[in-house]
């Protein structure tokens, strides 16, 4: 571990001790943050219920101590003394970013008291731990009161970190900087008023016959039909791990160490499948992010949007791509011998099956957008209008009828199936969608510039536009805020235009519209 980038270029006998000292200060916090997150990965992934609260202990010291030393006095002095021109000046590139975007999450952090900080922690962990067995039992008011914590929790602490902003729009920027809610209702509009006709037009279609998809699928064979995926997208196995848990996720400690997870259903082997190679494009992004930018905050993708928008790439773009399945349907068919039965042009109806269904991570490409609309809705009501927790269920049933025209059995398939809430991650789920219509638009300039990508999946070179993805957005990690990425790479103003063109164009060729 550690920080391999230098300041200077020549005489580094002059090195100032003030950055020298200050990296050393960051790769102690780094220590203290690998420790955090290894905890938060083994609650994930390995520990038993007992253990949880030995866990949850630890994990909020490890935490607190990190945030202590994220907003020091110490840190503080560091950053004020290499802000002043004349140091300033001596920085390079990548430092001068490093230590702005520092000296501002500085000042933010800084307003936000430690004990406060530290509750906080503590009621995550709760709250997470409490949802798990909610969702379990289908159980809502078991989470209900953590959920009500947890709103509170984010609204004092943005009420410290952004007190000049409107309380949504600060968790949208949170998570994906420079983007607010008057943006995400103009893109959400233009999708919904083609979208909302053309799913009518599929739904009421002659939908494929998903009978050879039922039954069982051995999960072992699952795991390695995940292994076999991985390896085709360019998941470097080296650098990169994998482990399960209730809901797939990807971490990343560094560029040399990308953890992904699944979720093996024994009757559902498309879900695993979609969530292998979606959380792979995730640690792609990240395997990719150019190392020199390792531990600090310029390296591993901040911006949820961006980063969904690469997981997303290779699950639909790619992976829902009849031809990316060209070169390696025979080995699906090998491992998960179920599929060798199964000709490619069912398989590929049935992986783009549009249906009106309940769970956001099994949704097909097209009404997943409902799903996310749904949930942002739902935010803005939690935040601008203040709903009742308790009134919360009742309002996603209703929305659910709105838009999908069907309601869930119960709460475990409707508000309990989803984490994100649980871990106070508000302004989060427009990321997703956010992502896709980026997708969209990266999709227009990765054909102008390598050609139709049918023929190069068809070819089975689909390096090539991992390559692509790699040089246009990977390796700049969180260099680049969002606004830069899509001007860098597509020239032109987000808009949900050529995603809106994309689904028409392949929906109504498959479904066979017109
Ligand atoms: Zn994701």
């Amino acid at each position: 571990m550690g920080i391999s980038v230098h300041i200077l270029s020549s005489s580094s006998n002059c090195m100032s001790t003030i950055f020298d000292d200050f990296k050393n200060y960051l790769e102690k916090m780094n220590r203290y943050e690998r420790a955090s997150s290894l905890f938060y990965w083994d609650m994930r992934t390995a520990t038993p219920k007992q253990g949880m609260d030995g866990m949850i202990d630890a994990v909020t010291f490890f935490s607190s101590e990190a945030f202590a030393m994220a907003t020091s006095d110490e840190l503080g002095g560091y950053l004020d003394a290499l802000a002043a021109p004349e140091e300033f000046g001596k920085l390079d590139d990548t430092w001068k970013f490093i230590v702005k975007r520092m000296k501002r999450e500085f000042d933010r952090d800084r307003r936000i008291p430690a004990d406060v900080y530290e509750a906080y922690i503590r009621a995550q962990a709760e709250s997470e731990s409490a949802w798990e067995e909610a969702k379990r039992k289908s159980d809502y008011s078991l989470f209900a009161p953590h959920l009500k914590k947890m709103i509170d929790f984010t609204k004092e602490i943005t009420g410290y970190t952004d007190p000049d902003k409107e309380i949504y729009d600060a968790l949208l920027d949170q998570y994906e900087e420079g983007m607010d809610s008057a943006t995400i209702d103009r893109l959400f509009e233009e999708l919904k008023k083609d979208l909302i006709p053309l799913t009518d037009k599929i739904l009421r279609a002659e939908q494929p016959d998903d009978s050879a998809f039922q039954g069982y699928f051995d999960p072992d064979a699952q795991r390695k039909v995940q292994m076999m995926l991985l390896d085709y997208i360019g998941f470097r196995k080296s650098a990169g791990t994998v482990g399960e848990t209730e809901h797939p996720f990807t971490m990343a400690f560094s560029s040399k160490d990308v953890r992904v997870t699944n979720h093996y259903y024994e009757n559902m082997p498309l879900s695993s499948v979609f969530s292998a190679i979606h959380e792979g494009g995730h640690g792609i992004f990240e395997q990719n992010v150019n190392p020199d930018l390792d531990n600090t905050v310029a390296g591993s993708c901040r911006y949820m949007g961006i980063h969904e928008s690469q997981s997303r790439f290779y699950e639909n773009i790619l992976g829902r791509n009849r031809n990316f399945w060209v070169p390696i349907y025979g080995k699906l068919g090998t491992l998960l011998p179920q599929f060798a039965d199964i000709p490619l042009d069912d398989f590929y109806w049935e992986i783009n099956h549009v249906r009106a269904s309940l769970i956001r991570t099994e949704a097909d490409e097209v009404t997943y957008c409902f799903h996310i609309i749904l949930r942002y809705e739902m935010e803005k009501a939690i935040f601008r209008d203040n709903v009742d927790v308790n009134e919360l269920p009742k309002l996603w049933n209703e929305k659910m009828q709105e838009y999908l025209h069907i309601t869930p059995a119960n709460d475990a398939e409707g508000i309990l199936q989803d984490s994100h809430w649980s871990g106070g991650s508000f302004g989060y789920f427009p990321s997703y969608l956010l992502g896709s219509i980026y997708d969209g638009m990266y999709l227009d300039a990765m054909e102008a510039e390598l050609g139709p990508v049918d023929e190069i999946l068809a070819d089975g070179r689909i390096a090539e536009i991992t390559h692509w993805l790699n040089e246009k957005i990977h390796r700049y990690g969180s260099t680049r805020t969002p606004k830069e990425v899509i001007a860098a790479v597509c020239g032109k103003e987000v808009s949900a235009e050529p995603l809106v063109r994309y689904f028409t164009k392949k929906y109504e060729k498959l479904y066979r519209l017109k």
